[in-house]
Protein backbone atom coordinates (compact mmCIF):
# COMPACT_ATOMS: atom_id res chain seq x y z
CA UNK A 1 0.00 0.00 0.00
CA UNK A 2 1.25 3.47 -0.81
CA UNK A 3 2.50 5.18 2.26
CA UNK A 4 1.84 9.20 2.36
CA UNK A 5 4.96 11.30 3.66
CA UNK A 6 5.51 12.03 6.93
CA UNK A 7 6.41 15.20 8.73
CA UNK A 8 8.97 14.37 11.70
CA UNK A 9 9.40 17.01 14.57
CA UNK A 10 12.66 16.17 16.56
CA UNK A 11 12.85 18.65 19.50
CA UNK A 12 15.07 18.43 23.06
CA UNK A 13 16.75 20.73 25.12
CA UNK A 14 19.57 22.43 24.57
CA UNK A 15 22.85 19.70 25.06
CA UNK A 16 20.55 16.70 24.68
CA UNK A 17 22.50 15.34 21.89
CA UNK A 18 20.16 16.27 19.40
CA UNK A 19 22.12 17.30 16.07
CA UNK A 20 24.46 14.42 16.55
CA UNK A 21 21.56 11.87 16.38
CA UNK A 22 19.29 13.38 13.80
CA UNK A 23 23.19 13.60 11.41
CA UNK A 24 23.53 9.91 12.13
CA UNK A 25 19.39 9.28 11.38
CA UNK A 26 19.77 11.12 8.12
CA UNK A 27 22.59 8.73 7.53
CA UNK A 28 20.66 5.69 7.48
CA UNK A 29 17.31 6.63 6.36
CA UNK A 30 17.75 8.03 2.66
CA UNK A 31 14.07 8.34 2.27
CA UNK A 32 14.34 11.03 5.27
CA UNK A 33 15.13 14.83 4.22
CA UNK A 34 15.87 17.35 6.63
CA UNK A 35 14.07 21.03 6.67
CA UNK A 36 17.11 23.82 6.43
CA UNK A 37 16.03 26.72 8.92
CA UNK A 38 16.28 30.25 8.57
CA UNK A 39 17.44 32.39 11.72
CA UNK A 40 18.22 35.34 12.66
CA UNK A 41 21.51 33.96 14.85
CA UNK A 42 24.75 34.81 13.48
CA UNK A 43 27.04 31.72 12.42
CA UNK A 44 29.10 29.80 14.98
CA UNK A 45 32.21 28.60 13.44
CA UNK A 46 31.93 26.25 10.82
CA UNK A 47 28.10 26.48 10.13
CA UNK A 48 27.54 27.18 6.31
CA UNK A 49 25.02 29.50 5.03
CA UNK A 50 22.67 27.02 2.87
CA UNK A 51 23.50 23.91 4.62
CA UNK A 52 23.62 24.28 8.59
CA UNK A 53 20.84 27.24 8.57
CA UNK A 54 19.59 30.40 5.89
CA UNK A 55 21.33 33.02 8.00
CA UNK A 56 19.39 36.59 7.20
CA UNK A 57 18.93 39.49 9.12
CA UNK A 58 15.44 39.90 11.02
CA UNK A 59 14.43 42.22 8.53
CA UNK A 60 14.35 39.57 5.76
CA UNK A 61 13.35 37.54 8.19
CA UNK A 62 9.60 40.07 9.37
CA UNK A 63 9.39 40.49 5.85
CA UNK A 64 8.75 36.44 5.30
CA UNK A 65 6.88 36.14 7.99
CA UNK A 66 4.52 38.96 6.60
CA UNK A 67 4.80 36.98 2.98
CA UNK A 68 3.35 33.72 5.28
CA UNK A 69 6.54 31.87 4.19
CA UNK A 70 7.12 29.98 7.17
CA UNK A 71 5.25 26.96 8.80
CA UNK A 72 5.97 28.30 11.79
CA UNK A 73 8.71 30.46 13.59
CA UNK A 74 9.48 31.25 17.02
CA UNK A 75 12.23 33.37 18.99
CA UNK A 76 14.51 31.25 20.75
CA UNK A 77 17.56 32.61 22.65
CA UNK A 78 17.04 35.72 21.86
CA UNK A 79 16.62 34.81 17.98
CA UNK A 80 14.59 34.23 15.46
CA UNK A 81 14.13 30.94 14.09
CA UNK A 82 11.53 29.68 10.75
CA UNK A 83 10.45 26.54 9.03
CA UNK A 84 10.45 27.86 5.53
CA UNK A 85 6.73 26.43 3.80
CA UNK A 86 8.03 26.28 0.00
CA UNK A 87 10.87 23.66 0.55
CA UNK A 88 9.26 21.13 2.89
CA UNK A 89 5.58 21.45 0.71
CA UNK A 90 7.87 20.80 -2.33
CA UNK A 91 9.74 17.62 -0.46
CA UNK A 92 6.21 16.04 0.88
CA UNK A 93 4.49 16.69 -2.46
CA UNK A 94 7.54 14.77 -4.11
CA UNK A 95 6.74 11.89 -1.61
CA UNK A 96 9.66 12.40 0.95
CA UNK A 97 9.46 12.59 4.31
CA UNK A 98 10.74 15.44 6.17
CA UNK A 99 12.15 16.20 9.39
CA UNK A 100 12.18 19.56 11.27
CA UNK A 101 14.65 19.60 14.31
CA UNK A 102 12.35 22.78 15.98
CA UNK A 103 11.72 23.66 19.61
CA UNK A 104 8.74 22.85 21.49
CA UNK A 105 7.22 26.20 20.37
CA UNK A 106 7.68 25.58 16.61
CA UNK A 107 6.44 21.79 17.35
CA UNK A 108 3.38 23.17 19.09
CA UNK A 109 2.56 25.20 15.63
CA UNK A 110 3.36 22.57 13.56
CA UNK A 111 0.85 20.54 15.23
CA UNK A 112 -1.99 22.77 14.62
CA UNK A 113 -1.69 22.93 10.84
CA UNK A 114 0.02 19.10 10.01
CA UNK A 115 -2.41 16.89 12.45
CA UNK A 116 -0.39 13.69 11.33
CA UNK A 117 2.42 14.69 12.32
CA UNK A 118 5.16 12.72 14.44
CA UNK A 119 7.01 14.37 17.32
CA UNK A 120 9.80 12.98 19.59
CA UNK A 121 11.25 14.81 22.31
CA UNK A 122 14.96 13.70 22.93
CA UNK A 123 15.60 13.44 26.86
CA UNK A 124 18.63 13.53 28.45
CA UNK A 125 19.92 10.39 31.21
CA UNK A 126 19.76 12.84 34.14
CA UNK A 127 20.14 16.54 35.19
CA UNK A 128 23.91 15.68 36.10
CA UNK A 129 24.76 14.21 32.49
CA UNK A 130 23.52 17.32 30.62
CA UNK A 131 25.72 19.56 32.60
CA UNK A 132 28.46 17.14 32.03
CA UNK A 133 27.39 17.35 28.27
CA UNK A 134 26.79 21.53 27.94
CA UNK A 135 30.65 21.75 29.93
CA UNK A 136 32.24 19.49 27.92
CA UNK A 137 30.92 20.61 24.76
CA UNK A 138 33.38 24.25 25.95
CA UNK A 139 31.22 26.30 23.94
CA UNK A 140 29.80 28.46 26.54
CA UNK A 141 30.71 29.98 29.58
CA UNK A 142 29.73 29.25 33.25
CA UNK A 143 26.87 31.39 32.99
CA UNK A 144 25.41 30.64 29.76
CA UNK A 145 25.53 27.15 30.85
CA UNK A 146 23.70 28.23 33.74
CA UNK A 147 21.21 29.93 31.83
CA UNK A 148 20.57 26.79 29.49
CA UNK A 149 20.50 24.86 32.55
CA UNK A 150 17.72 26.61 33.75
CA UNK A 151 15.80 26.50 30.40
CA UNK A 152 16.06 23.05 29.82
CA UNK A 153 13.88 22.18 32.33
CA UNK A 154 11.28 25.20 31.18
CA UNK A 155 11.71 22.86 28.04
CA UNK A 156 11.10 19.60 29.20
CA UNK A 157 8.13 20.69 31.09
CA UNK A 158 6.34 20.24 27.65
CA UNK A 159 7.30 16.66 26.54
CA UNK A 160 3.83 15.29 27.22
CA UNK A 161 3.09 17.35 24.29
CA UNK A 162 5.06 14.88 22.07
CA UNK A 163 4.01 11.55 20.37
CA UNK A 164 7.18 9.83 21.90
CA UNK A 165 9.35 10.22 24.04
CA UNK A 166 13.52 9.22 23.33
CA UNK A 167 16.02 8.51 25.98
CA UNK A 168 19.94 9.95 25.02
CA UNK A 169 21.50 7.61 27.28
CA UNK A 170 23.35 5.42 25.13
CA UNK A 171 24.04 7.21 21.93
CA UNK A 172 23.70 3.97 19.59
CA UNK A 173 20.18 2.57 21.49
CA UNK A 174 18.64 6.15 20.94
CA UNK A 175 19.48 6.25 17.69
CA UNK A 176 17.94 2.67 17.08
CA UNK A 177 14.78 3.87 19.05
CA UNK A 178 14.54 6.88 16.77
CA UNK A 179 15.08 5.17 13.25
CA UNK A 180 12.34 2.65 14.65
CA UNK A 181 10.07 5.85 15.43
CA UNK A 182 10.52 6.88 12.10
CA UNK A 183 10.28 3.74 10.69
CA UNK A 184 7.49 2.28 12.50
CA UNK A 185 5.83 4.91 13.88
CA UNK A 186 4.45 2.68 17.28
CA UNK A 187 2.60 4.05 19.69
CA UNK A 188 4.84 3.72 22.63
CA UNK A 189 4.05 6.21 24.42
CA UNK A 190 1.30 5.63 26.74
CA UNK A 191 4.06 2.71 27.82
CA UNK A 192 6.63 4.93 28.36
CA UNK A 193 4.96 7.03 30.91
CA UNK A 194 5.33 4.82 33.19
CA UNK A 195 8.50 3.78 32.67
CA UNK A 196 10.27 7.24 32.54
CA UNK A 197 8.04 8.55 35.25
CA UNK A 198 11.11 8.30 38.15
CA UNK A 199 13.45 9.88 35.56
CA UNK A 200 11.37 13.04 34.55
CA UNK A 201 10.75 13.22 38.33
CA UNK A 202 14.67 13.68 38.61
CA UNK A 203 14.73 15.70 35.80
CA UNK A 204 11.41 18.48 36.36
CA UNK A 205 12.78 18.43 40.43
CA UNK A 206 12.53 21.48 42.12
CA UNK A 207 16.42 22.76 43.12
P1 LIG B 1 20.82 26.60 17.75
O1 LIG B 1 20.94 28.09 17.72
O2 LIG B 1 21.56 26.00 18.92
O3 LIG B 1 21.20 25.98 16.43
O4 LIG B 1 19.28 26.25 17.96
C1 LIG B 1 18.60 26.71 19.07
C2 LIG B 1 17.22 26.06 19.13
O5 LIG B 1 16.41 26.55 18.05
C3 LIG B 1 17.25 24.54 18.98
O6 LIG B 1 16.36 23.99 19.95
C4 LIG B 1 16.69 24.31 17.60
O7 LIG B 1 16.02 23.07 17.49
C5 LIG B 1 15.72 25.46 17.48
N1 LIG B 1 15.39 25.73 16.06
C6 LIG B 1 16.19 25.61 14.98
N2 LIG B 1 15.52 25.91 13.85
C7 LIG B 1 14.26 26.23 14.24
C8 LIG B 1 13.07 26.61 13.53
O8 LIG B 1 13.03 26.72 12.31
N3 LIG B 1 11.97 26.85 14.27
C9 LIG B 1 11.95 26.73 15.64
N4 LIG B 1 10.80 26.97 16.27
N5 LIG B 1 13.05 26.36 16.34
C10 LIG B 1 14.17 26.12 15.65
Amino acid sequence: MERSPTLYVVAAPSGGGKTSLIAALLDRDPNLSLSVSFTTRPPRPGEVDGRHYRFIDKEQFMARVRDDAFLEYAEVYGHYYGTGRAAVEHELLAGRDVLLDIDWQGAQQIRTTFAACCSVFILPPSLAELRRRLESRGQDSREVIERRMAKARSEIEHWEEFDFVVINDDFQAALADLHAIIRERRPVRTDQAERIAPLLAELLENE
